[in-house]
C-alpha cells in the first residue's frame, strides 16, 4: 500500500522518460557472418529490439542457405542440377524464382551482346580453380558451340525451359549472390529494420545508412603487396548496390603457358576473359550490380563503360591490367 501510493505520487512524465531510455539501452548493432554459397554471408543490423533482430538475421542466412540449395550446380539435388541434367530432354517447369533469375539473365545477354551469358557453363564446368584443371584444347572447341542464350527455349507465360543443344550447361554463379542479397534487404525491410549492411562475398547493399554516418564498402586492391594496400579505394554509401567481379577470387595460374586462369568466361571463346582485373558496379540493386559487374569484366574498359553511361543510377569503376583505373562519368574525380 505504501509502496503503491508512492510511485502513484511520481508525475507521468517520467514513466514515458524510463521506459524510452531502457529501450534505448537495449537497441544495439548486431552483425553475424556465415561461411554460406561457397563465400562468406554477413549481416549488420541496428536492431531496436536486439530479439527480433537476431531472428531476422537467422532469416536471412536460412534463405541464403536455401537459394544455396535450389541454385547451387554441384548439389545433384538442386533445381538447377536437374534442368542441366534434364533440359535438353525438352522443356520443363521451372519455379518462380528461378523463373526470375533466367529473364533477368537473357535480359543481360540481350543488353550486353551476349557478354552476359548463364550458358558459358557448358564449357565452364570444365574448369576446377581449386584443382588447378581446365578443359583441354578439343574439349573447349567441341563445347564451345553450346554457349549461346539463344539455346535456351524459355516460355515466360508456360514458365518452361528447355535446351536447345545438348551440351547446354548454365550457371547462375553471376548473378544469384545479388539476387540472394537483395532477397535479403527486402526481408530485412520487412521486419522493420532501417540501417543494415548485408555481402555475400563480392556483393553487398546497404538499407538506409549507419545512423548518421554513411556506410563505408571498400573497394579490394587486385594486387595488394601489403595489408596496408589491401583496399584501392573506400565508398561512403547508404541505400545502394555494390558488387565487384575481379580475377582475385577463384584462379589459378597454368604452369606451361603463365596464363591466369579465372573464373570470369568470355563466351565467345570460353577462355577466362581478359584486359581487366577489377570491375565494381553502384547501383540500387544487387541483382543488377552483380549481373553488370560480371558482365563489364567481360566487355572491357571501352565497351563496358559506354554501356554503364547509357544507365541512370549505376556507375562503375574499373581497374584494367595495367593497373590504371577507371571511373564512370558519376564518379569521376572533379
Ligand atoms: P563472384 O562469384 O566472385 O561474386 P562474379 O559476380 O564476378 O563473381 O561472377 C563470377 C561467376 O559468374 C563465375 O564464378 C561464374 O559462375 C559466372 N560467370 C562466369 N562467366 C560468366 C559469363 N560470361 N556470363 C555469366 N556468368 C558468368
Ligand atoms: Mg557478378
Amino acid at each position: 500500500m505504501l509502496a503503491t501510493s508512492w510511485v502513484a505520487r511520481l508525475p507521468p512524465w517520467l514513466f514515458v522518460v524510463a521506459l524510452l531510455l531502457s529501450s534505448q539501452a537495449r537497441a544495439e548493432w548486431l552483425t553475424q557472418t556465415q561461411a554460406i554459397m561457397g563465400t562468406e554471408v554477413s549481416v549488420s543490423l541496428w536492431a531496436e529490439q536486439p530479439e527480433q533482430g537476431r531472428a531476422a538475421i537467422a532469416a536471412v542466412m536460412a534463405d541464403m542457405r536455401w537459394i544455396d540449395a535450389n541454385f547451387s550446380p554441384y548439389s545433384p539435388t538442386s533445381e538447377l542440377a536437374q534442368l542441366n541434367a534434364h533440359g535438353a530432354e525438352g522443356p520443363r517447369p521451372v519455379s518462380p524464382s528461378m523463373a526470375e533469375l533466367i529473364e533477368k539473365s537473357l535480359y543481360f545477354s540481350e543488353l550486353t551482346g551476349g557478354a552476359f551469358d548463364i550458358t558459358f557453363a557448358s564449357v565452364g564446368w570444365k574448369y576446377d580453380y581449386r584443382k588447378g584443371e581446365r578443359p583441354t584444347e578439343a574439349e573447349r572447341q567441341a563445347l564451345l558451340p553450346a554457349v549461346n542464350y539463344h539455346w535456351l527455349n524459355y516460355d515466360k507465360s508456360a514458365r518452361q525451359l528447355g535446351f536447345g543443344h545438348k551440351n547446354l550447361r548454365i550457371d547462375l554463379g553471376g548473378i544469384a549472390k545479388g539476387y540472394a542479397v537483395d532477397r535479403a534487404i527486402a526481408l530485412l525491410r520487412r521486419a522493420g529494420i532501417r540501417h543494415a549492411s548485408v555481402s555475400a562475398g563480392g556483393d553487398s547493399r546497404v538499407l538506409g545508412d549507419k545512423r548518421g554516418q554513411p556506410w563505408m564498402v571498400g573497394i579490394k586492391n587486385p594486387r595488394p603487396h601489403s595489408a596496408k594496400d589491401a583496399v584501392v579505394t573506400l565508398m561512403p554509401l547508404s541505400d545502394t548496390a555494390i558488387s565487384t567481379s575481379g580475377d582475385y577470387e577463384r584462379y589459378f595460374i597454368d604452369a606451361k603457358t603463365g596464363e591466369r586462369v579465372h573464373h570470369i568466361l568470355n563466351p565467345k571463346t570460353g577462355k577466362s576473359a581478359t584486359g581487366v582485373i577489377s570491375v565494381t558496379i553502384l547501383g540500387p540493386t544487387a541483382t543488377d550490380t552483380d549481373g553488370l559487374s560480371t558482365s563489364l569484366f567481360v566487355l572491357g574498359v571501352k565497351a563496358g563503360l559506354a554501356l554503364i553511361e547509357t544507365m541512370p543510377g549505376f556507375d562503375a569503376v574499373i581497374i584494367d591490367d595495367q593497373g590504371r583505373v577507371h571511373y564512370s562519368k558519376g564518379l569521376a574525380p572533379p
